[in-house]
């Protein structure tokens, strides 16, 4: 095995360019605390975004994938397993859903959700019907149908021909929708009920109302990606059902696995039926180790109390950082839900979101960019009270070297 020292600089030798890793390689977490390789130690806000619901080393996550690893890892989708069976029935008893798929990664769960949308359509309507509407600065992941639905188009550029049939309304914006949608034409709307990477911005409740009346006056779907929104996020497992707005299709990644990739699209069995044998599949889908992780994350996420306490969290953390950005009047606002928020810089500070992630770094808390203007939070769900308040000491810090 090898073995040598690895650094920073391997990165620029071995890897393909297209990230920008800090400087730093993290070695080891536990809970919300994360050390590098020289041992200095971090308060992680990042929660490798939004992904490590539980913090890291979680001995329930840990004991559920020792268990697993002792039995049986993976099987293919020849054979189904019971970790996957008993995941796909709990996400049923929790939500909207009757059927779910699985699959590995965000923008995986994307693809089924928008292939599913169009399947459904052409099936129940004919081929006409396969127009997507989706949002200007919203992000569904990285495959060419998925980044071609996301409305940021640097992302596509020199990746075209984009697949065809996606139009891209005004968030918040119901008319800019009502210009787009046809009952001949549209399958779905796709929508983020909170923008995460598009600057952290909520949707307005009438707005997602209006979808959902919108898709059921064209006969189309409403497919909600909750990658970043989902298991807990928000205080709610999904954020649906904090906008009691209830999709056709959901898709649910990132915090799903608390650090192991696995994802969901779930559905009802009506729309689930246009999927079958051999329209769709994933290898990996439905891993039976991913899946007996993700069960411990999902049991654990949707008690009351952790749900309850997202809320608190979220309101501590909210103050202190409206705090900081009163007293080196950095932000124009702290939005967003839950433990997803968005600090938005002033007119002074705009495209320098960066700098404050790298002068956290320097002070020992790891902060998110959500593009230039928004520094973003997703920290675990369960930070203790005492790390919030070491982030924000040493946020606060940070900026005021920043700023000085
Ligand atoms: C992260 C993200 C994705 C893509 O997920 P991957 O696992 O990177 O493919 C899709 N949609 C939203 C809303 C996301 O935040």
């Amino acid at each position: 095995m090898n073995k040598e020292p690895v650094s920073r600089e391997l990165f620029d030798e071995v890897m393909v360019p297209n990230y920008a890793p800090g400087s730093i390689i993290p070695v080891r977490g536990e809970g919300s605390r994360i050390w590098d390789q020289d041992g200095r130690e971090f308060v992680d806000l990042q929660g490798g975004i939004a992904v490590t619901c539980l913090g890291h080393s979680h001995p329930g996550l840990l004991g559920a994938l020792q268990d697993q690893a002792e039995k049986i890892w993976h099987l293919s989708n020849v054979m189904t397993n019971e970790p996957a069976l008993r995941l796909a029935k709990t996400l049923c008893d929790l939500t909207f859903a009757e059927r779910v798929f699985f699959a590995n990664s965000g923008g995986e769960a994307n693809e089924a959700a928008f292939k599913l949308a169009r399947r459904y359509a052409w099936e129940h309507y004919g081929p006409e019907k396969n127009e997507i509407i989706s949002f200007k600065n919203s992000f569904h992941g990285r495959t060419l149908f998925t980044v071609s639905v996301g409305g940021q188009p640097k992302y596509l550029e020199g990746f075209e021909p984009a697949p065809g049939g996606i139009h891209h309304a005004e968030y918040n914006n119901l008319d800019s929708v009502k210009a787009l949608i046809s009952k001949e034409k549209t399958c779905a709307i796709v929508v983020e009920p909170i923008q995460g990477e598009g600057g952290v911005m909520p949707a307005d409740p009438e707005f997602l109302k209006g979808l959902r009346a919108l898709c059921d006056e064209n006969d189309a779907l409403l497919v909600f990606d909750e990658v970043q929104t989902g298991v807990g996020r928000t205080g709610h497992l999904y954020a649906y059902q904090m906008y009691d707005v209830v999709p056709d299709i959901l898709s649910s990644a990132k915090g799903l696995g608390g650090g192991f990739p696995v994802a969901a699209m779930l559905t009802t069995a009506r729309i689930a039926a246009s999927l079958g044998v051999g329209t769709h599949g994933s290898t990996y889908g439905g891993n039976a180790l991913a899946c007996a992780v993700a069960q411990k994350v999902v049991d654990t996420v949707s008690q009351p109390e952790i749900l309850k306490g997202v809320k608190a969290r979220s309101d501590k953390l909210r103050k202190g950082m409206m705090d900081i950005g009163e007293r080196y009047g950095i932000f124009s606002e702290v939005r967003g839900a839950g433990l997803l928020l968005g600090c938005v810089l002033t007119e002074k500070w705009q495209g320098k979101a960066k700098d404050f992630l790298n002068a956290g770094l320097d002070e020992g808390v790891m902060v998110l960019v959500a593009g230039g203007n928004v520094v973003r939070l997703a920290p675990s769900l369960i930070i203790p009270d005492q790390d919030i308040e070491e982030a924000l000491e040493r946020f606060e810090r940070a900026v005021k070297k920043l700023t000085a």
